[in-house]
């Protein structure tokens, strides 16, 4: 048999023109779009207000197809971590984290990274391939039917917090994989899907300037921007993509993608270096550098990983870091560390990878980008 089409590679449009293509009408398109993402039925039989006909003919055509699980991992704190198979011994990551008022999914969106920055794993793996929109997408549909499943079991109150937020902030940059990132961010925002609200879909990029652009224009998010220093020399160091894009413009083009997103500030990720990036010289010459750019700043302690040669800064560091950008008048958070007893925190994902640039198999473990 010809190889199926995997309908979670496409957005609603293009599920309505491959339709077209079969002489079938647009809102059946629309019916089994809802089926599949809305209800997450994978079944054609089980679509049972579609003809007869027509399900013989996907089955015969298609099918609902996201990554498999290799391995999940739930912690005491209702975290939950999967590593999907994406073929080749290669492992991404997944991470669920279920909160009071919501339930944020961490999304990846490579295999590995090619921007190498210095306190991150995936970077240090290298670039391996760009994920379809399929596994993209793949990820939340395995996982909001996994939560739904897991459901009592994942909480004390038995009301497992569904899925409400998406952050794409898994492995790699997702603007480096620019159409398939944006085509599953449609789907996860369209009301015959998972309706998520832009301001609850997040892109974190580590500053890939042009394409932030194009996202404004394209489907503007709420935006994250991993900028880890006050200033170039510090960043260059660490976010080697600084050397391309300096924080100049990149401060400027979040300037001008606020026109268009659907938050009136941008997310600042900040990991916490000691020695590094830590100081209160540096605390007050970030408070300086962003004092014309509506900004979050959110500051993550490093989770050490073999060889990373860095420390985390001292709980007394990150505090004093965050005091001085509160009085300069920020909202400064400190990322709470979860899942810690599965691995899952941030800068602990772990997992395999043939890595093609370095040629071996080599564990996965990241810092959020
Ligand atoms: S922090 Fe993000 S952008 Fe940087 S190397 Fe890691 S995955 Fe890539």
């Amino acid at each position: 048999m010809a190889e199926r089409t995997n309908l979670l590679d496409f957005t609603l449009p293009r599920l309505t023109a491959w339709f077209a293509e079969l002489g079938e009408k647009p809102f059946r398109a629309k019916q089994v779009f809802s089926w599949v993402h809305q209800r997450g039925v994978d079944d054609f039989d089980a679509m049972t207000d579609l003809a007869k006909g027509l399900r013989e003919k996907l089955h015969a055509l298609a099918v609902v197809e996201p990554p498999e699980i290799m391995s999940e991992h739930i912690s005491a704190d209702g975290t939950i971590k999967w590593l999907f198979d994406v073929g080749v011994g290669n492992g991404i990551e997944t991470v669920f984290i279920p909160e009071d008022d919501r339930g944020t999914l961490c999304v990846s969106s490579q295999v590995g990274c090619a921007l190498d920055c210095k306190f991150c794993s995936t970077g240090r793996q290298g670039f391996n391939r760009d994920l379809s929109v399929s596994e993209i997408l793949g990820q939340l549909w395995v996982a909001r039917r996994r939560v739904a499943e897991l459901g009592a079991s994942l909480r004390e109150d038995a009301d497992a917090r569904p899925i409400t937020n998406v952050v794409m902030m898994g492995m790699g940059e997702p603007l480096n994989n620019f159409v398939a990132v944006t085509d599953a961010m449609e789907v996860m925002l369209d009301d015959h899907a998972y309706g998520l609200s832009r301001r609850r879909v997040t892109l974190s990029t580590s500053g890939v300037v042009p394409m932030i652009r194009k996202l404004g224009e394209r489907l503007p998010v709420a935006l994250a921007v991993s900028l880890h220093a006050p200033n170039d020399e510090i960043r260059s160091r660490i976010v080697p993509i600084n050397r391309t894009y300096p924080i100049a413009e990149l401060l400027k083009a979040c300037r001008d993608y606020l026109a268009v997103a659907p938050r009136d500030f941008i997310t600042f990720e900040y990991v916490m270096l000691e020695g590094v990036n830590d100081s209160v010289a540096n605390a007050r010459e970030l408070a300086k550098l962003l004092a014309d750019t509506p900004a979050k700043v959110n500051l993550i302690p490093f989770n050490p990983f073999a060889e990373s040669g860095y420390v985390r800064s001292s709980d007394a560091a990150v505090r004093q870091f965050q005091s001085v950008l509160i009085e300069a008048g920020f909202v400064a958070t400190v990322r709470k560390t979860r899942g810690d007893d599965i691995d899952a925190a941030c800068g602990q994902l772990a997992g395999q990878v043939v890595n093609r640039m370095k040629n071996k198999t080599i564990p996965l473990r990241k810092v959020a980008p």
